[in-house]
């Protein structure tokens, strides 16, 4: 990255429930990166799947940023913004860089479905997902036209044989053969939805942000995503993974487990400050839990200080 450009960080949630408190803390680790380097902030709802994303989550998660002091420059659902900033209103903008990954001869139609690739014996990647093996990348078109007439076809991108090497502010050097590591990846569902891989690239690239703040469990996306911008053409951000903040049990954090939202703390009597306070402490940031804005916390931030490893609660730090 080009040291000189103006840092421009991101919040980039999924409306499918209440913040919890592992989202705060990565959002906190967000504003502290950029606003440091007396950057801006976007906001970005990522409501790409219609099923899960709720208009009412939206709004709950810009009251609790707000709330916390969390405040973001450009985006959200503000009137009048140069957006839109929800991925749901951007179909259009996705189609034409999908148009020019196929101008580059990269997208073929995949007509596997989900149980068929899980069923095979194949090798599975990470995160649990299968490694495409590749199968309809094969097919002639003629093959390709006949199946269309059965059944939708997802598109796929094809992956170079090669590492794609970059370096993480947070946990260094890191690289990945995107073949070896997820084989060639989908760019939009059989049922017409755009992919994340695709959607986040085309929309950080558009939306000018220079710096990706977010949690560890995305840093195995990294090298896909890097591929997308060489593709399309935009400048890549820097990235910077967080650790997870996990329960006191070690358990991840999860919206649907209702796991402690902000309502519920502010109800318990935490005031804003007592929460982004306990949530720096958790990142490292204080030595000891105190009440401080995330203006406040700027002097205590960097980098250096947060842990690698992932971070469970301690017990009854957001208890009264
Ligand atoms: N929308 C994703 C999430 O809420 C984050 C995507 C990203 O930061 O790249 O988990």
């Amino acid at each position: 990255m080009d040291d000189r450009r103006e840092v421009v960080g991101r919040f980039a949630p999924t409306p499918s429930g209440g913040m919890h408190l592992g989202n705060l803390f990565c959002s906190l680790l967000a504003w502290l990166s950029a606003k440091k380097h007396g950057g801006r902030v976007v906001l970005r709802i990522e409501d790409l799947d219609a099923e899960r994303s709720k208009l009412e989550y939206t709004r709950q998660l810009e009251k609790d940023l707000r709330t916390l002091g969390l405040f973001w420059d450009e985006g959200g659902l503000t009137e009048g913004a140069p957006g839109p900033y929800c991925q749901s209103q951007r179909a259009p903008f996705y189609e034409e860089q999908l148009e020019k990954l196929k101008s580059l001869g990269l997208v073929y139609r995949c007509f596997c479905s989900r149980a068929q690739l899980h069923a095979a014996n194949a090798p599975h990647a990470s995160d649990g997902e299968p490694i495409y093996p590749g199968t309809c990348a094969r097919l002639s078109p003629e093959e390709a036209d006949a199946l269309s007439k059965t059944r939708p076809p997802a598109l796929r991108l094809r992956v170079p044989d090669e590492d794609i090497p970059f370096t993480d502010l947070h946990y260094g050097p890191q690289r990945q053969n995107l073949s070896r590591a997820c084989g060639d990846f989908i760019l939009r569902r059989s049922d017409g939805v755009f992919a994340y891989q695709l959607a986040v690239v085309a929309d950080d690239g558009a939306m000018g942000v220079t710096q990706v703040v977010r949690g560890r469990d995305l840093l195995s996306s990294t090298a896909r995503q890097l591929y997308l911008y060489r593709l399309l053409g935009f400048p890549a951000p820097q990235f910077a993974h967080a650790p997870m903040l996990l329960a006191p049990d070690g358990r991840r954090l999860s919206k649907r487990d209702g796991d402690v939202s902000l309502p519920a703390l502010l109800q318990a009597g935490f005031t804003p400050e007592d929460i982004t306070g306990r949530l720096a402490f958790c990142a490292g940031l204080l030595e000891r839990p105190r009440a401080l804005s995330p203006r406040a916390l700027l002097p205590y931030f960097s980098w250096e200080k947060v842990p690698k490893e992932d971070v469970c609660l301690p017990e009854g730090l957001f208890r009264k």
